[in-house]
């Protein structure tokens, strides 16, 4: 798969180094609600500062949508980050301009600065040549260490390399190494767990794994789709008509390939999409009208749990039920249960499942949790990820 430089490839000391980052932190005004992302950046960082580098760090928050906007201001990230790291984080009022440039310029060994955000430019999104060209004469190279945004090519993920000698950093390297290593050569068995809201998010997703796991769980809302297409009642649970035959044809690939498939048999269901709505336990195959399946039952935790207990990998990417409702959130939590226990190689890709990892304190049970949720789906789909091709191989 991707075999890349990393900052341990390439000389860094006295040169002046423009790194990406993903410091698309929440805000409330302000205020960061949750540092974590400015956290994962700092091996990378602090490598760079360490050996001598003058660091130029980017990276976009929110969507100002190619224009300036204080809302979207990445001031405060140099703030936490300053605090991180125990030492200045010098901040530019722009991204090409003036500021950027004499700050960039007046860099001593060692330094750490910050540019505004990039998307306040609209020529980041479009990839525009000359825009990454200028971006790039700020320094004299290139580190991507965001993967949370690899799977896009931006003027700052993708087109600064071809200008400058480009690398990757920590973030990137154990996102391809972990991730590719279980897709390329992945110890058996191996499992892959996929739920969430809809099968046309994951058709991608389940195509490429068919090919190469033991056995597929499937669990969430998409499940409802595969039910219904086994003639199952489903009574009114979330269901995409127009994948049925899609699933059919899924489920005849898994057959045709020896793949376990494992679908709910049963589920806990709701009377509406509310949280405070009247609750059943009812069977896959009879869901009653007027209801609707939002979490996978009390069985079919079991024998999902059985499944990933024996597994030597497992790739899990989204939650089994309604996981953000207590009602609806068992069947989720069980699943983060079996893979935190089995001692597999686990790989988590983003959003919720690792929402639910962390929340129970499984993180450090798990092998990785994905810093992206669309860029690690799309790496999971076997794409090819901007971002990451357009650095030195090794
Ligand atoms: P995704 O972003 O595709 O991973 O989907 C996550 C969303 O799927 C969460 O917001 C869940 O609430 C939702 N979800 C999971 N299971 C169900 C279900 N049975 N019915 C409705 N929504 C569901």
């Amino acid at each position: 798969m991707y075999n890349k430089k990393t900052v341990e490839d390439i000389e860094v000391k006295g040169k002046k180094v423009l790194a990406r980052c993903d410091f698309n932190v929440p805000l409330d005004g302000k205020t960061i609600t949750d540092a974590k992302r400015i956290r994962e950046a700092l091996p990378t960082i602090k490598y760079l500062s360490d050996n001598g580098a003058k660091v130029i760090l980017c990276s976009h928050l929110g969507r100002p949508k190619g224009e300036f906007n204080p809302k979207y201001s990445l001031a405060p990230v140099a703030e936490k980050l300053s605090e991180l790291l125990g030492k200045p984080v010098v901040f530019a009022n722009d991204v090409i301009g003036e500021d950027a440039k004499t700050k960039a310029a007046a860099l001593k060994d060692g330094d750490v600065m910050l540019i505004e955000n990039v998307r306040y430019h609209k020529e980041e999104e479009k990839n525009d040549p000359e825009f990454a060209k200028e971006l790039a004469s700020l320094a004299e190279i290139y580190v991507n260490d965001a993967f949370g945004t690899a799977h896009r090519a931006h003027a700052s993920t993708e087109g600064v390399s071809h200008y400058l000698p480009s690398v990757c950093g920590y973030l990137i390297q154990k996102e391809i190494s972990i991730m590719g290593g279980a897709l390329t050569q992945p110890k058996h068995p191996f499992v892959a767990i996929l739920g969430g809201a809809k099968v046309s998010d994951k058709i991608g997703v389940i195509n490429n794994l068919i090919e190469k796991v033991d056995t597929l769980i499937i669990g969430g809302a998409m499940a409802y789709t595969f039910h219904k297409a086994n003639n199952y009642s489903i009574g009114d649970s979330l269901c995409e008509d127009d994948k049925i035959e899609l699933a059919k044809e899924l489920m005849a690939k898994a057959k045709a390939k020896g793949v376990n498939l494992l679908l709910p048999v049963d589920n806990r269901a709701g009377d509406k999409y509310d949280p405070d709505c009247n609750f059943l336990l009812v069977n896959s195959d009879n869901i009653p009208d007027g209801y609707m399946g939002l979490d996978i039952g009390p069985a079919t935790e079991k024998i999902f749990a059985d499944a990933i207990k024996g597994a030597a990998t497992v790739i899990w990417n989204g939650p089994m039920g309604v996981s953000e409702w207590e009602k609806f959130a068992s069947g989720t939590r069980s699943v983060a249960q079996a893979v935190a226990d089995s001692g597999a190689i686990s790989i988590i890709g983003g959003g919720d499942s690792a929402a639910a990892i962390e929340k129970l304190g499984f993180a450090d049970k798990v092998t990785h949790i994905s810093t992206g949720g669309g860029a690690s789906l799309e790496f999971l789909e076997g794409l090819v990820l901007p971002g990451i091709a357009c650095l030195q191989d090794k």
